[in-house]
């Protein structure tokens, strides 16, 4: 009997941290992992701003903070620092436009952009790149912390270094195909909801989950909500806060649509 309950408080402690309220995780199958080392390119004026010990300081807890979320939402994957690289021609006032920002990069970086952009042939790698700017806006709203374009960027993303540190794998979440929750989409576009293939080249429509959205439980969002407080989880119906379920099957499993990502790339790469 005294065997039944030690093993019964191991698992309960393995699958459960010490907040206010517990939060349940599923247990993750050992599998291959995906590891997605990220090039960053720094505006010159964040080093201008910044000491290094701060910059660097940012930069781990967003990485922390991402691994967190694989971790809590079994996703085969893991982020990690490949390079950090200052570049002077990129001005923080450019980063109201993506596709200049990643034409300029491209005009200015043509080899180490191509390489990137190539370099997805080794075991269990897939690489991203980003820019991060400083301008220092400090409200929270995901998408002016940063921005993607997975349909002609998709491993490319922008990020404001003075956003959260959840804002990092917001927008690596776009960039598998993960959305927002319902309610903020539906407000985005104006109520039509489940017709975002419409925008969409009829190649890239198989992209597009119904389950892809993110939830909010316990009062708090998932990673792909906009809400003050951000879980440290994608949206799954296998994840509880507080007994409750933060999300759902049919219609916000965000959890299931990273770990399918990570595995289509494990496949191609092995
Ligand atoms: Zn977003």
């Amino acid at each position: 009997m005294g065997k039944y309950i030690a093993i019964f408080l191991s698992l309960f402690s393995f699958n459960s941290f010490a907040e206010d309220k517990p939060l349940t995780t599923p247990t993750c199958l050992p599998e291959a992992v995906l590891t997605t080392p990220i090039t960053l390119f720094l505006t010159e004026s964040i080093k201008a701003q910044y000491a290094p010990f701060v910059i660097e300081g940012h930069i781990k807890s967003w990485l922390e903070h991402s691994n967190t979320v694989m971790r809590n939402s079994c996703i085969p994957m893991k982020r990690t620092l490949k390079e950090v690289v200052y570049i002077s021609e990129l001005l923080d006032i450019n980063f109201q436009d993506i596709y200049a920002v990643h034409d300029l990069l491209a005009y200015y970086y043509p080899d180490r952009i191509k390489s990137l952009q190539q370099n997805q042939s080794h075991h269990h790698v897939y690489p991203y790149y980003g820019v991060v700017f400083s301008t220092r806006n400090s409200t929270f709203n995901p998408d002016k912390c940063g921005q993607t374009d997975v349909t002609l960027y998709p491993q490319f993303f922008v990020l404001d270094i003075n956003c959260p540190k959840t804002v990092l794998e917001h927008e690596l979440g776009h960039l598998a195909w993960a959305n927002h929750d319902i309610d903020t989409l539906s407000d985005q576009t104006e109520g039509y909801l489940f017709d975002l293939a419409t925008w969409l080249p009829v190649g890239l429509h198989s992209k597009i989950k119904q389950y892809a959205y993110g939830y909010r439980c316990g009062g708090k969002g998932t990673v792909m909500s906009y809400a003050d407080e951000l879980h440290p989880f994608y949206s799954s119906p296998s994840i509880a806060f507080d007994g409750i379920a933060c999300g759902n099957d049919v219609y916000a499993d965000n959890a299931r649509v990273l770990r399918e990502y990570a595995e289509a790339k494990l496949e191609i790469t092995n």
